[in-house]
């Protein structure tokens, strides 16, 4: 690897942060560069500080320790993501026989210089019994690479000598504290430290000096493992895949999401849900494809740290035979599940600790031919646990082939999953009422359609919305990810009347998120003429959006919920039409009208698998003026001249005409979705109007 350092970039650093100082303004800047490169770290990992002083209240100069706080990735560290500490206390702290990890929290957190900063890092007091002023610490791929061996000790003497010292394993907080801090003072002229299994510290005077130490020690890894590697072993391909890895993983992941689903008794709420990151790089297919998977995915991490995100072991489907592939992953899971709980009894049991224990499921999947499928609570979990385990695959890839990988025992995995400050936090925020959810809605560039994905993405459902008109769906795509997040959505065009295009809609929903829990079919046209009018085209069109559309949106749909077994919604947007039509519009009621019945039969077919199918029956949704209903605009003016007003006192008609003179919006139409999604009342076969109150419409 190279210096990213540039002198006018950190000029400029210390412009924009002057308030900070000069100091932690370059503090700021080579962290970011660190933070940036994902072979240093990844996902909050990482850490970085700097001393000096600190004036206080009263004008003094304190000594003092700005260290990176937990919560801040070092991507995009800014001077409130370094807390200030008092250095002269916290090396006194180095005089004590031992400290507890919730004690070494309360004196870090009782020596800050600001009450609302956030935690330091609990590497804080390796940083303040260092000497130096700049201190970089990293993950670095390539140091796991040439520690992560049996030989790693030897190795990282033979590549720096005496340029750094070595420190064996032992678990981030005040005993590796004073370990790192012994090695150093036993030669003070290192550069920086290697953590065996853990990752690299560098240190300087100058920002720069540290940053560049810690460049220079990672290319020299990096050099070594280069030149090894033209000698090396390649992994041995030994799977055929029958088909691609879209088609496979299209096939595997429902049944799999629905084998991860955490049921957790409560009648209302039965499943705890998970999404899916699935890759397919040639360099993870090598990997899952080779005679050596067993040997090297069923070892552990490169980093303690990792198991939180990816737990200690992935759940490896070896030789898949994808004709009978529901049974072979029922049994690798149950498999998985057992070998948990079994290695969370002993751990228990030989360390003598009670602990809250943790949900048994596999966060990473290796299936050959088809790749990586990572699982988290959220697509962002999903994505982290993905990441890493991509970052695993090339260094056990790399260590592999210049020599043989060792990770740390069980015992010292066990102590950073079970991490009582890790315990801490579980349970502490409660999840939205639809977390870990996957719903798909069509007509979603509409009015009613992006308000009813709007809603869902909001009580925490991941959305994929479709439309026909790419355009339109982009431009409400790319409004909800700036509000709600990228990961919250994604877009995929698909014309409802088309079966493969409805199937190629269901297999991206797979692809993007492993499966899908709430289908709401709402693509519909309109057609205004009195029947005598009516041409056959015109009927045909509107039968094959509304009702063709809907079948089709709704057949997928319950396949794939059905596949995953664990319950579901279809919640259909109808029409108050059907109880109350009106005249000249007999295409549109008798398509509204039979996707009403369908959904009532559908109900009756799906409640022996826990799936509602419950009906909305909106009226007259207009829209706003940035989005308004392409279905009015179409038959507005016509429905105005049938009831004989003026298309611009068309809206007020409608909104005159409930009981409560509202005016519904597409948002009221989201909120009755989510009523239903969220299960809170144990409904099925039901039309719910959502028109103001209509008494001509009161379904009965
Ligand atoms: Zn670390």
């Amino acid at each position: 690897m190279k210096s990213l350092y540039r002198d006018e970039d950190a000029a400029a650093f210390v412009d924009r942060f002057a308030s900070a100082g000069q100091d932690v303004a370059l503090r700021v800047y080579t962290s970011q560069l660190i933070g940036r490169d994902p072979d240093l770290v990844m996902h909050g990992g990482g850490n970085t500080s700097v001393k000096g002083e600190f004036k206080n209240i009263l004008g003094e100069a304190v000594p003092a320790i700005f260290v990176k706080g937990s919560g801040w990735n070092l991507d995009s560290i800014e001077p409130p993501g370094l807390p200030g500490l008092d250095l002269t206390y916290l090396k006194k702290l180095r005089e004590l026989p031992e400290l507890s990890d919730e004690e070494m929290v309360n004196q870090l957190r009782t020596h800050m210089f600001d009450a609302s900063g956030p935690n330091p890092s609990v590497e804080t007091l390796l940083h303040a019994f260092l000497p130096h002023k700049f201190i970089d610490h990293s993950h670095a791929d390539a140091i796991l690479a040439i520690t992560n061996r049996p030989d790693g000790e030897a190795l990282v003497r033979d590549i720096y000598g005496d340029k750094v010292g070595i420190v064996r394993y032992v678990m981030p907080g005040f005993e590796l504290a004073k370990v790192c801090a012994e090695v150093y003072e036993q030669n003070p002229n290192v550069i920086g430290l290697v953590l065996l299994k853990h990752g690299l510290f560098s240190f300087g005077e100058t920002a720069k000096e540290s940053y560049e130490r810690h460049v220079e020690l990672v290319s020299m890894a990096e050099s070594w493992l280069r030149s090894e590697l033209s000698k090396g072993r390649r992994l041995k391909p030994s799977f055929d895949a029958p088909d691609e890895p879209e088609a496979l993983v299209a096939e595997l992941a429902p049944l799999l999401r629905g084998l991860l689903a955490e049921a957790t008794g409560e009648p209302d709420a039965p499943y705890r849900r998970m999404v899916l990151e699935w890759r397919a790089t040639d360099e993870i297919l090598n990997f899952v494809n080779s005679h050596e998977l067993a040997s090297l995915a069923l070892t552990g991490p490169l980093t303690p740290d990792h198991v939180i995100r990816t737990k200690a072991m992935p759940l490896v489907l070896f030789a898949p035979e994808f004709d009978d592939i529901a049974e072979q992953l029922a049994h690798a899971v149950t498999a998985y599940r057992r070998a948990y709980d079994v290695y969370f009894s002993s751990m228990s049991y030989q360390k003598g600790v009670e602990r809250v224990r943790l949900d048994d499921f596999p966060r990473v999947v290796l299936v050959p031919g088809v790749g990586l499928l990572a699982w988290g609570a959220s697509k962002k979990d999903a994505r982290i646990a993905a990441d890493i385990y991509e970052h695993t695959i090339r260094v056990k890839t790399l260590v592999h082939a210049t020599g043989e990988y060792e990770a740390l025992p069980e015992s010292d995995l066990f102590d950073v999953e079970y991490w009582p400050l890790e315990q801490a936090k579980l349970g502490k925020t409660k999840p939205k009422p639809l977390a870990g959810q996957v719903a798909v809605v069509t007509g979603a560039a509409g009015a009613i359609g992006s308000a009813v994905a709007e809603s869902l993405i909001m009580a925490g459902a991941h959305v994929v919305l479709s439309d026909v008109n790419a355009e339109r769906l982009e431009e409400t795509c790319t409004e909800l990810g700036a509000k709600h997040g990228k990961d919250s959505r994604r877009g995929v065009v698909c014309d409802v009347t088309d079966e493969r295009s409805v199937r190629a809609l269901f297999d991206e929903v797979v692809r993007q998120y492993g499966g899908v829990d709430i289908v709401v079919p709402n693509a519909g046209i309109a057609h205004s003429r009195p029947l005598d009018e009516l041409e056959v085209d015109d009927w045909q069109r509107v039968m094959d959006v509304n009702l063709k559309g809907y079948f089709l949106v709704m057949r997928e749909g319950a396949r794939l919920l059905k596949q995953q077994a664990t319950g579901g919604h279809i919640i259909v947007v109808g029409s108050k039409n059907v109880m109350a039509p009106g005249a000249e519009f007999g295409a549109y009621s008798a398509s509204k009208a039979a996707v009403h019945q369908l959904a009532k039969v559908t109900a009756l077919e799906l409640a022996k698998d826990g799936i509602r199918v419950n009906v909305l029956a909106p009226d007259a949704v207009f829209g706003n003026e940035k989005n308004p209903s392409g279905l009015w605009q179409e038959v507005g003016p016509d429905r105005a001249k049938a009831h004989g007003i003026d298309y611009k006192q068309l809206e007020e008609h409608y909104r005159n005409r409930n009981l409560l003179h509202a005016r519904i919006t597409g948002r009221h139409v989201g909120n009755a979705v989510v009523f239903f999604a969220t299960n809170q009342t144990p409904t099925t076969g039901a039309t719910l109007p959502v028109d103001g109150g209509i008494a001509a419409a009161f379904p009965r």
